[in-house]
């Protein structure tokens, strides 16, 4: 993939996931000369959206539904704290994004009978415990978007990592990179970073995100490094939401065991169950879901000593629902359930104080016995309704956080454009997918979903990036 590079772009690309290259190839297609740089090596360099389950949806919602259904979706999953102006570019792009997808020959299936997974990359992403990413949507996803900017002319270098951006009078005009050990610069009219966010900078983690990086599941491509985030905020970018990330509750054995990420996931467990910490005590509302719970046990002090904690109705009921659901596939894979007839004995199994967790479970129980009764922190029904813990035997998996992508990072406009610190566009630089901030994270950490942020954002910074460089022809 690598060529002589020129002296000269109309508009560089930094990252080779789906942000990137619907990047790329919209920029193409518009005439603009274009070269997109990638960091890992080979065809098959991995990244995010190779590993991706291929579910496109709008927080929940079919990417088919009207844009004010969407832009619902949106302000609900995240309380209202998304940028109005990303919202509204999502909810009026996504559907001419998947049909754009469509068009250059990526397929579709429907993914399951819920509304939302009418739109899902074929071939799907496989039922099993593990990661299977070859020849699935997301691999088949990246080889065709990677064939037609070939096709349209583009440039594609691999092996090159991106470092530093150039600017002179306020304006991108370049970046350094270094390609296969050589540092080079290049000049350009315009820079989209789309490198992905910054969960694999255990450092940027650190900073905020989780004392303890080194205690979470890396449930990513281990690609994102940050480098798009240093590399804007270097020039005066403004970074919003840094603290909040994509993720799932996973067994604790997927810190060691490559058979338990990034499925199965326990997010059905814990929004049925209850999670304590290490003293046996709740530490946050599991009502609001895996994503937020995932979030939660990642900022406790010690993230690898969380506990989710359920009865024989949630493991025989709300536990085999869904795709590959907990029971059976969490204990097939080698995740740990531990059970006992009654809740002392499963306190001693697991090293939790036995007369707290008692209490802890006595409350959860009174709770959903009596509207009155209240606990702390409060219990919502945001992601399934909570059950009571009852029926013996009780059951227990040590759980920890997987980490996806970080939702905070770069700020744009709904035109993709990286915003300064006064919310003024920094000329000829844009951003798009999982390295920018402003849409997701807010409230109880909303997801909208990772995918169409990357083709939404990496269309829009295309095509931005193409008028600019016609009004300045002009
Ligand atoms: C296991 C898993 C399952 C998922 N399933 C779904 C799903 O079903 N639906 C959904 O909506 N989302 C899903 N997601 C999230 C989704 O994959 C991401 O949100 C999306 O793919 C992000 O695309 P991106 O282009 O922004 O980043 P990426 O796909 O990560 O691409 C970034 C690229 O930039 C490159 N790069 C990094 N630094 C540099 C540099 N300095 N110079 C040059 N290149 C650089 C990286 O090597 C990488 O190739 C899933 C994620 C994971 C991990």
């Amino acid at each position: 993939m690598t060529r002589s590079l020129e002296s000269r772009y109309d508009a560089i690309v930094v990252g080779g996931g789906l942000a990137g290259l619907a990047a790329a190839n919209r920029a193409a297609e518009l005439k603009l000369r274009v070269l997109l740089l990638e960091a890992g090596s080979g065809d098959r360099y991995l990244c995010n959206s190779r590993y991706a389950m291929g579910f496109f949806h709008v927080a929940f919602h079919p990417v088919t539904a009207n844009a004010s259904e969407l832009r619902e979706g949106i302000e609900a999953a995240t309380d209202g704290t998304a940028d109005a102006r990303l919202t509204s570019a999502i909810a009026t792009t996504i559907g001419r994004g998947t049909a754009w997808l469509s068009e250059r020959g990526v397929r579709f299936i429907r993914g399951g009978a819920a509304d939302w997974m009418n739109r899902v990359l074929a071939p799907p992403g496989a039922r099993r415990p593990g990661l299977h990413w070859q020849g699935r949507g997301g691999d088949v996803l990246l080889r065709t978007l990677a064939e037609h900017l070939k096709q349209l002319g583009g440039e594609m270098v691999t092996d090159a990592r991106a470092r530093r951006l150039r600017m002179e009078n306020g304006r991108c005009v370049g970046l350094d990179v270094n390609v296969a050990g050589r540092d080079v610069h290049l000049a350009t009219g315009a820079v989209i970073l789309a490198d992905g966010g910054f969960q694999a900078n255990a450092e940027l983690v650190r900073r905020y995100i989780s004392p303890k990086p080194e205690k979470l599941c890396v449930r990513n491509a281990g690609t994102g490094r940050g480098d798009g985030l240093m590399m804007a905020e270097e020039v005066g970018a403004k970074l919003v939401g840094l603290d909040r990330f994509y993720g799932h509750v996973q067994c604790r054995e997927a810190l060691e065991s490559q058979e338990l990420w990034p499925y199965p996931i326990l997010d059905l467990l814990t929004s049925a169950g209850i999670v304590v910490d290490r003293f046996g005590r709740r530490f946050a509302d599991e009502g609001l879901g895996g994503i937020f719970m995932a979030n939660a046990i990642a900022a406790l002090d010690e993230p690898d000593t969380a506990t989710v904690v359920f009865d024989d109705a949630i493991w025989n009921g709300a536990a085999r629902e869904y795709i590959l659901p907990p029971n059976p596939n969490a204990v097939e894979a080698g995740g740990q359930l531990i059970s006992r007839p009654d809740l002392g004995s499963l306190a001693e199994a697991l090293g939790l104080p036995g007369a707290a967790l008692q209490e802890t479970v006595d409350g959860h129980n009174a709770f959903l016995r009596d509207a009155t009764c209240r606990i702390w922190p409060e219990r919502t029904r945001r992601f399934g309704p909570p059950q009571p813990i009852t029926k013996a035997p009780f059951h227990a998996f040590r759980v920890c956080a997987g980490i996806s992508y970080t939702m905070g990072g770069i700020a744009i406009d709904g035109e993709a454009r990286v915003l300064d610190h006064a919310d003024r566009p920094i000329q000829g630089l844009y951003a798009a997918g999982s390295s920018t901030g402003g849409l997701e994270g807010g409230g109880p950490a909303g997801y909208t979903g990772g995918l169409s942020k990357a083709l939404v954002f990496g269309l829009l910074a295309g095509e931005a990036a193409a008028r600019e460089r016609a009004s300045m022809a002009a």
